[in-house]
Formats: structure tokens, C-alpha cells, sequence
């Protein structure tokens, strides 16, 4: 008996061992949604995202049909996305490629799914009724991610909607334009502050 409990620990080791080999992230962005990208600032102050180099098939709107009911800094400025509305169990597709750095039950963004994109940025879904990714997982711009729902701290089904870098929200509207469902394409200058980050637009051609 002693040995099949040595050999379920050794198993049970080695499967959590290949569960975290499984992902580029550290344990903490594993568990938490605001923590600092390691390595992003190594050297640099300032990091570019270039959202003007991508193509068509680079970006896709997470919720098709969708109205705003909500917007950044709404609710006396604590709001810390964009609320997206269409229909219950509706597909929320992931706005670019990346790797899904958490897909969980996560406090009152109920199921969360956090992207991490290149050059740091992140994208974040919140109050699915299901999510459709795992850790870890490598998803394309377009990709089915999650339903619609209201799970966590919601009142009516919809798409809670986040950009971050560095762990730190700033206004999806500096990436998507809302009215017309299409990317801002433009630089985003994201430089390192004593707060945390802050994020430019740079419509410059070059
Ligand atoms: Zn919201």
C-alpha cells in the first residue's frame, strides 16, 4: 500500500511539473491577473506596440453585433474595460494571436481569460458562462475563446473587455474603435512611470 502512495505522489509531481513546463508563465502570472510581464522593461523604458504592421487576419473583433452598455472609466472612473452586449452564450473570439496565460473562475470577473499578445500586451475576457481555452494554449486572431455569460460580479450577460500591459488596464479605445468594429491602427507608446505605465497613440507614417 505504502508503495502505490509513493508511486500516486510521483505521478501526482510529475503531472504538475508538466503542467507548469506547459507554459512560458511564472507562477504568479499564472494566479494573478495584475502582475508585472517579466523581462518587459529589461533595458528599455519605453515599449512599442505596433498595432499599424498588422493585417487583416491579425485582428477580429471579440463579440460580432455587439453595442457598448459601458465604457472605460465609466462608474465614477473604477470601470476598468469595456462592456460588450449581445445575447446570452454568444462566441467571444480572441482580438489577436497569442498564448493564454489564464483561463479560471477568477473573483468577480467570474471566468476569466487573459491573452498575452506580442510586445507585452494583454487582452482579458471576463463573465463567461464557459471558457473555451486552456492555459497555455496557442490561439489565432478570430479564435472562439469563450459564451457570453454573468458569471462573477455581473447583472446581465455580456463581454467584460480589457487591455493591459505590465498588469496595468488602459482604455481599449486606444486599440479598437468601437463604433465602426475595427483596430486603431496606430503605435502605442507604452512608457514605464513611478505609477506603473502609461500609453500613448502614435498616428504618425513612417
Ligand atoms: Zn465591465
Amino acid at each position: 500500500m505504502r508503495w502505490l502512495f509513493v508511486l500516486g505522489m510521483c505521478l501526482g509531481l510529475a503531472g504538475l511539473k508538466a503542467q507548469t513546463a506547459k507554459t512560458p508563465f511564472t507562477r504568479a502570472e499564472l494566479a494573478h491577473l495584475r502582475v508585472q510581464t517579466p523581462g518587459l522593461f529589461k533595458g528599455r523604458k519605453q515599449v512599442t506596440i505596433r498595432l499599424d504592421s498588422l493585417g487583416g487576419k491579425d485582428f477580429c473583433f471579440p463579440l460580432l453585433g455587439s453595442k457598448v452598455i459601458s465604457a472605460y472609466g465609466s462608474r465614477g472612473g473604477r470601470h476598468t474595460g469595456y462592456d460588450l452586449k449581445t445575447k446570452a452564450n454568444d462566441t467571444i473570439r480572441s482580438v489577436f494571436a497569442g498564448i493564454v496565460r489564464m483561463s479560471k473562475p477568477y473573483a468577480a470577473y467570474g471566468n476569466i481569460i487573459v491573452i498575452r499578445h506580442a510586445d507585452g500586451l494583454e487582452s482579458v475576457y471576463s463573465h463567461q458562462s464557459k471558457n473555451l481555452v486552456q492555459c497555455g494554449d496557442t490561439v489565432y486572431a478570430g479564435q472562439a475563446i469563450g459564451l457570453t455569460g454573468r458569471t462573477g460580479r455581473a447583472t446581465t450577460e455580456h463581454l467584460h473587455l480589457e487591455f493591459r500591459v505590465n498588469g496595468q488596464h488602459f482604455n481599449p479605445n486606444m486599440v479598437l474603435d468601437f463604433k465602426k468594429h475595427c483596430l486603431k491602427k496606430c503605435k502605442l507608446l507604452v512608457n514605464r512611470t513611478d505609477k506603473g505605465i502609461s500609453v500613448k497613440q502614435d498616428i504618425t507614417e513612417n
